[in-house]
């Protein structure tokens, strides 16, 4: 069975952008692919952040991916410092991945401008890692939003010269994305982020995310009620596709066309959809609180899952690098 890797950063609470552009295909792609989903807080520490808040951080982020359905039985789940394999291929691969391309991703020049006071290696090396994060299980298929295409695209260039050096080990991932793969923030500008303050978290209740709704911008040109809007460029109307059956999307885009509809009105529906396949996890979420050894016994057995399969391909890259192997006991 092909496998499928994702990864989600500990650094805040999750979002509505990570539900729809990652974490629902998380959850479905398990009927079909052999699935390693890892909380990546090797990622996490390439920002500020607060020490005395890792763990706690990491351990919630792994609970809400549970909420959001995973079953623990049906794929893996771990947190990427448990699998220290992971980190050891990433420094093998800072060997073939040249400097050049890992100064031009986006994200690398984006995260240097949001932190210019700590622009350190780890922000660059961030998509080396995370190709190694793929890579050491194989993965053929990677579920992530808009944003890290641009990494999967730099872990088959990176998978491309492994091999042609040293031999055929690696297989060129692709990339999967889901019918919503870049939410904007409520400001409509930048894409939401855990780490911009402009996200509606997945377990945020209907009055805090209603207000959020309520002052998220639109299509700017639509300023009054009877202007007619343009819902390919509303952030709102991106948030129907992900939540609203298709009938209630087909019906609010021309009415929103033809100034039928307001934009309160529609956000109203839009809330009402999305509360309701939200509030079962968020259900689900608050009862996983109270259980808190079944969160931790799944990383557990993730993390030993993972060693297995990670220590064989490590195996083999050490071999084809030539390294001095110590024959097995
Ligand atoms: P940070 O600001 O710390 O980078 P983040 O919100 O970008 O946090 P990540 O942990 O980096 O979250 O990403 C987890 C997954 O969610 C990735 O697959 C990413 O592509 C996806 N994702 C993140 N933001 C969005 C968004 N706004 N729309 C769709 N998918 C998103
Ligand atoms: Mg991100």
């Amino acid at each position: 069975m092909a496998r499928v890797f994702s990864g989600i950063q500990p650094t805040g609470d999750i979002h509505i952008g990570n539900y729809v552009g990652a974490l629902r295909q998380w959850v479905s792609l398990v009927e079909q692919y052999e699935c390693i989903y890892s909380v990546v807080d090797y990622h996490a520490i390439t920002v500020e952040y607060r020490p005395a808040e890792m763990a706690e951080r990491t351990f919630n982020t792994a609970l809400i991916l549970l909420a959001c359905g995973l079953d623990p039985e049906r794929c893996r789940i771990q947190v990427q410092s448990h699998v220290p394999q992971h980190t050891e291929l990433g420094w093998v691969f800072n060997s073939v991945t040249p400097v050049g391309d890992a100064e031009r991703m986006t994200q690398f020049k984006e995260k240097s401008k949001q932190h210019r006071g700590n622009i350190n290696m780890g922000i660059m090396d961030y998509p080396i890692l995370q190709a190694a994060d793929i890579l050491i299980y194989k993965a053929r298929f990677v579920p992530v939003g808009e944003d890290q295409v641009q990494h999967v695209e730099l872990c088959r260039e990176i998978a491309r010269k492994f091999n042609a050096r040293f031999g055929d080990v690696f297989p060129e991932p692709e990339a999967i994305l889901s019918c919503a793969p870049r939410i904007l923030g409520t400001e409509g500008k930048n894409k939401m982020s855990k780490t911009l303050n402009n996200y509606i978290g997945i377990l945020e209740d209907e009055g805090s995310t209603w207000e959020k709704l309520r002052t998220a911008v639109t299509d700017v040109a639509r300023v009054r009620r009877t202007d007619p809007g343009d819902p390919e460029v509303c952030n709102i109307y991106t948030m129907h596709r992900a939540f609203s059956p298709e009938n209630a999307q087909k019906e609010l885009g021309e009415a929103c066309k033809k100034a039928a509809v307001g934009c309160i009105d529609c956000k109203r529906v839009l809330l009402k959809n999305m509360m309701a396949e939200l509030a079962p996890i968020r259900e689900k979420a608050l009862s996983l609180k109270g259980n808190p050894d079944y969160v931790m016994d799944t990383l557990r057995q993730g993390a030993e899952a993972c060693k297995r399969m990670t220590e064989e391909t490590m195996d083999e890259v050490q071999k084809v690098l030539g390294l001095l192997r110590l024959p097995h006991p």
